[in-house]
């Protein structure tokens, strides 16, 4: 069973000629993708420097609270501990990526779940977070997910947490706080396909079925502290001993892969945690049920599918 990463879906397109006001650029690894910090303006350098520092420190501490790979962290102990009535403290990222997790949840019927991890764990992604891998559709009852301020439990024994879809977003947003109380400079930040920033920047949904370096299908403004976020099965695929190939994202539903013709959904949102959470469940829905959900959303999608000739198909919502 391999995982690879193949490329995000969004990139921050520069002007096409641009060579007096360029962002500096940094980038580091975290939460399993490309971290990525554009600053521009006057003394973009230095200030980039301090914003790199601030951003890279508050992702880490998302990273520790949610991660399905930290044992110590937030997710899995609640998970090592589902079933056995105990009350785990949490922290604030993990209940604001858990907050955000629920609300989706309850938005859209479920199609967002943040207990999918037992499943994913069944079709070969591995979770630290799970014990015993299963597709009993049980586990993934949302009622059984039970809070206390700064505390959670799992009613059932065998549940298990990831909150992989939302951690990224919610990074996202923690880093660009981080970034501007760091300085001035107008910057964007780009978790690994989340992204968030102060000023206007352009950017680009990338074509699903193309190279990471292919020209964008779609370019527009992002206003400052506004988010957007894309999800499509293209990302990571686990490649099964027999070359079958399945997403990393599941109908929590049917437990099946999100297949057929939609290829990826791109949500823009208040919030990167909420772009990233609906990305994922729109993604899951399809442009028709994906409609019907975001009444009343202050959020905003697009859906690239796949027509029958072979080319794309957009579909916008809500
Ligand atoms: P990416 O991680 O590639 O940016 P997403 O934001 O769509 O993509 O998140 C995918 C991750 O979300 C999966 O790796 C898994 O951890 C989790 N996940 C998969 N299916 C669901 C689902 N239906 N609801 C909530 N989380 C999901
Ligand atoms: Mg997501």
């Amino acid at each position: 069973m391999m995982v690879r990463t193949v490329a995000v879906a969004l990139v921050f397109v520069a002007a096409a000629l641009m060579a007096v006001d360029e962002p500096v650029a940094f980038e580091w690894a975290a939460m399993g993708t490309t971290m990525r910090l554009l600053v521009r303006g006057g003394g973009a350098r230095e200030a980039g420097e301090a914003m790199f520092a601030a951003a890279r420190a508050a992702v880490e501490a998302v990273e520790a609270e949610t991660s399905a790979f930290r044992p110590d962290g937030a997710v899995c102990r609640v998970s090592a501990a589902a079933g056995s009535g105990e009350w785990i403290a949490t922290g604030p990222a993990f209940d604001a990526a858990l907050d955000a997790a629920l609300d989706v949840a309850a938005k859209t019927g479920g199609a967002f779940n943040p207990l999918v991890a037992p499943l994913l764990a069944a079709r070969g992604f591995g979770r630290g977070s799970v014990s015993r891998p299963s597709d009993d559709a049980a586990l993934r009852d949302l009622s059984a997910v039970e809070r206390r301020p700064g505390a959670c439990r799992l009613a059932r024994s065998g549940m298990a947490l990831d909150l992989g879809g939302v951690a990224k977003g919610l990074g996202a947003d923690l880093a660009a706080a981080a970034a501007r109380a760091a300085a001035t400079n107008e910057f964007l930040l780009d978790a690994g396909g989340n992204l968030v920033g102060r000023g206007a920047w352009s950017v680009g949904v990338r074509d699903p079925r193309g190279a990471a370096d292919a020209l964008p299908l779609r370019v527009f403004p992002l206003p400052g502290g506004t988010a957007v976020s894309t999800s499509g099965n293209y990302e990571r695929r686990a490649v099964a001993p027999d070359g079958t190939a399945a997403g990393h994202v599941f109908d929590p539903r049917t437990g099946l892969p999100v297949g057929g013709d939609v290829l990826q959904a791109t949500a823009v949102a208040p919030s990167a945690v909420l772009a990233d959470a609906w990305s994922t469940a729109l993604f899951v829905l399809g442009p028709e049920r994906g409609r019907a959900a975001l009444s009343g959303e202050n959020v905003a999608a697009l859906w690239v599918l796949a027509a029958p000739d072979s080319s794309l198909r957009f579909e916008t919502g809500p």
